[in-house]
């Protein structure tokens, strides 16, 4: 499997990052080795800022390339939520000299994931998600505020890239996005239920 995350789909934080808003759909990928599920997360020793960024997550359950938007809806039957780890120092000397983020953004267990629902329990262009660290709300979020919706996501990626059962996308984070520190305890919850608990060793 594969994770395919998209970058600045919420206008806020695009601000905070001084990014421009994107015209199309910003994508990047994670391999298979960044996922981390129901364990502890270790500090990695290459970074000194490392950011979370909560995120909405879309489990694909059909294999597909060149979607139509409008039949969009049926390759994914599933929502969490997951952590788009970025080691913003790295990511933005990256950024500086025009490199791939990789390493900012790739590395091993850089994509936390908690449970999944059903989509069909929700609706899906009201979806409130935020984010405690240590028990303070940092980001809040709601997928009515995204730029590119799911199904246009799914569409535009893939044109490029071949969608398989199993592959997740992560969708964008909102704003408030900051540090993490050893000893932190970072809550995810969807719709004021809890669906992800990760503790930073
Ligand atoms: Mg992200």
């Amino acid at each position: 499997m594969k994770i395919i995350c998209i970058g600045r789909n919420y206008a806020e934080h695009a601000k905070e990052m001084k990014a421009e808003l994107p015209k199309e759909p910003v994508f990047f990928m994670k391999p298979d080795t960044a996922l981390l599920k129901d364990a502890d997360f270790y500090f990695p020793g290459f970074t000194t800022d490392l950011h979370h960024e909560i995120e909405l997550v879309l489990k694909v359950c059909k294999a597909g390339k060149h979607i139509d938007e409008e039949f969009a809806g049926s390759y994914y039957d599933e929502i969490g939520l997951g952590i788009d780890f970025t080691a913003r120092d790295i990511q933005a000397k990256c950024k500086e000299k025009g490199l791939p983020w990789e390493k900012a953004k790739a590395f091993d267990n850089s994509a936390p994931i908690g449970r999944f629902v059903k989509k069909s329990e929700l609706t899906e262009d009201n979806i409130e998600f935020e984010l405690k660290v240590n028990g303070v709300v940092k980001q809040k979020g709601n997928s009515k505020d995204l730029i590119f919706s799911f199904n246009k996501v799914i569409a535009y990626v893939s044109q490029y890239v071949s969608l398989r059962v199993g592959d997740l996308i992560f969708t964008g984070t909102p704003e408030g996005v900051g540090p993490v520190l050893i000893g932190d305890k970072l809550e995810g919850s969807l719709n004021g239920e809890s669906f992800l608990t990760l503790h930073i060793k």
